[in-house]
């Protein structure tokens, strides 16, 4: 069996899995503000705790938040999101500590992969993953798409407003700095400072808060401008939205103009743990 771990800004899921089947999962917080120690100490647990079992375990799979080099298994460039993860060996250090091979990737492309087991035969898909970031991967002409100026952190990246909000990569603008659940937090807090969470501004927005609504209607015009950029960009097949915050999956459809093509992750949340273990 396999072992996959997905590194996320709030959360470290892992599970075992038999061929696409999940034996056993555990989740801690990722505490990735904290920096590099305490996000290891996070994952360490996570992978501790499975292996725990007894299983025989074949592969590591890695699924990371950041901007991810598959060949070397390092973490090239991470936002604040994962404090300190710039420049962290993973494959180097996990191969070391558990005597097993080690696959990461980027967290988009994992979740990509994972859910193009549905779309056998499709060529151009991209998927956005939206959560304490926003991720997206995508694949061209049946292969995923990398390179300096595309990784799994680009749909993520790109401007939507010039000179616009602060985003965590630092420049302005960025999709992440209106559409991940942080930016959608802060937005709402303007108007309702005692909102908790993302989430609960989705159930004000569905109980109809005033407030609630006009955060949320911005969010859906960003979010339409993301998708449209990415249709005359990348002339997408389907575009599958997944990560934590689209499992509202209701809210989004009620935001978005063009349904056409969007689709939501089967796999939901689980979906970068199967792409890295395949
Ligand atoms: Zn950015």
């Amino acid at each position: 069996m396999k072992l996959g771990v997905d590194i996320g800004g709030t959360t470290v899921k892992g599970a075992l899995l038999e061929g696409l089947n999940f034996i056993r999962e555990r989740e801690v917080p990722t505490r990735g503000r904290e920096g590099r120690e305490a996000i290891f100490t996070s994952l360490f647990s996570v992978i501790d705790a499975l292996l725990e079992e007894g299983n025989e375990v074949e592969l590591l799979g890695v699924s990371s938040a950041g901007n991810i080099d598959p060949y070397r298994g390092v973490c090239v460039y991470a936002t604040e999101n994962l404090m300190g993860w710039t420049g962290v060996d993973l494959k180097g250090t996990l191969e070391a500590r558990y005597h097993l091979p080690v696959q990461v990737d980027n967290d988009a492309i994992c979740a990509l992969k994972g859910e193009l087991l549905f779309y056998p035969h499709a060529k151009d898909v991209t998927m956005l993953t939206f959560g304490t970031g926003v991720g997206g991967a995508s694949l061209r002409g049946g292969e995923i798409v990398r390179g300096k100026l595309f990784d799994g952190a680009r749909w993520g990246h790109v401007t939507l407003a010039e000179g616009g909000r602060r985003c965590s990569c630092g420049r302005l603008g960025c999709a992440e700095s209106y559409l991940s659940a942080t930016a959608l937090l802060s937005r709402g807090r303007e108007k309702l400072p005692a909102l908790k969470s993302a989430k609960e501004l989705f159930e004000l927005y569905v109980a109809g808060e005033p407030a609630a609504k006009e955060a949320l209607l911005e969010f859906g015009g960003y979010l339409n401008s993301l998708l449209e950029l990415i249709r005359a960009e990348m002339r997408p097949e389907y575009i599958l939205l997944g990560g934590g915050m689209a499992q509202s999956e209701e809210i989004f459809l009620s935001l978005i103009q063009n349904k056409s093509d969007v689709a939501f992750a089967r796999l939901k949340n689980r979906a970068g743990i199967v792409g890295a273990c395949l």
